[in-house]
């Protein structure tokens, strides 16, 4: 897919006189440190948005449960369109009646490492990305360690959000119920809610 025509869905899907969701563009040069985004966003079901800069844009894939620090637990991740990078900066709400109305929280934010090998060799992002087997080390104000996206079928469309075995992993601890507050603001969602931005 040619970049130009990366983020053409997210444009269509969106009237940017009613939303304040950013316009955005695709970025042409490549990031020291590639940064993700996982944005919790109430739409008519809440879930929790996990976006990882690949190739000038977020690839985004929608986790209904959020992710998990244990290693036993797959959670489905369904694809969803390209959005800009400017995206990892928006925090607000989504007018109702706009494609995915509704409060969105930046859950948690920061770099990651691409830390995929195969036969000890690294793979780009974009290939791990065709290949439907994604690694990447986060490093976010919540979560830290290594988790893994794999698509489960190369003939289906859905992907599994996967915490990797590391020293970060744990069974019990459970972020999306005990760090309820935006990585960026601390605040609620219902405090998001009413300041609309
Ligand atoms: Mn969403």
């Amino acid at each position: 897919m040619s970049a130009e025509s990366k983020l053409r869905q997210y444009y269509r899907k969106r009237d940017f006189k009613k939303t304040s969701e950013p316009k955005g563009k695709i970025k042409k040069t490549k990031s020291k440190q590639p940064i993700f985004v996982i944005q919790k966003h109430a739409a008519s079901h809440l879930h929790y948005d996990f976006r990882l800069e690949i190739e000038g844009v977020l690839k985004s894939w929608a986790v209904p449960k959020g992710p998990s620090l244990d290693p036993k637990i797959k959670r489905l991740a369904i694809p969803t369109e390209d959005h800009p990078l400017e995206y990892a900066q928006f925090e607000g709400v989504i007018p109702q009646g706009e494609y995915g109305g509704g409060t969105v929280m930046i859950w948690d934010y920061g770099t990651f490492e691409n830390i995929k090998k195969h036969n000890g060799k690294k793979i780009s992002l974009s290939d791990s990305y065709d290949k439907g087997s994604i690694e990447v080390f986060l490093h976010g104000k919540k979560l830290v360690g290594a988790f893994a996206l794999i698509k489960t079928r190369m003939d289906k469309k859905d992907w599994l959000l996967i915490k990797m075995r590391d020293d970060f992993a744990h069974a019990t601890k459970n972020p999306i119920k005990s760090k309820t507050k935006s990585a960026k603001t601390d605040r609620t969602m219902l405090q998001i809610t009413k300041e609309k931005s």
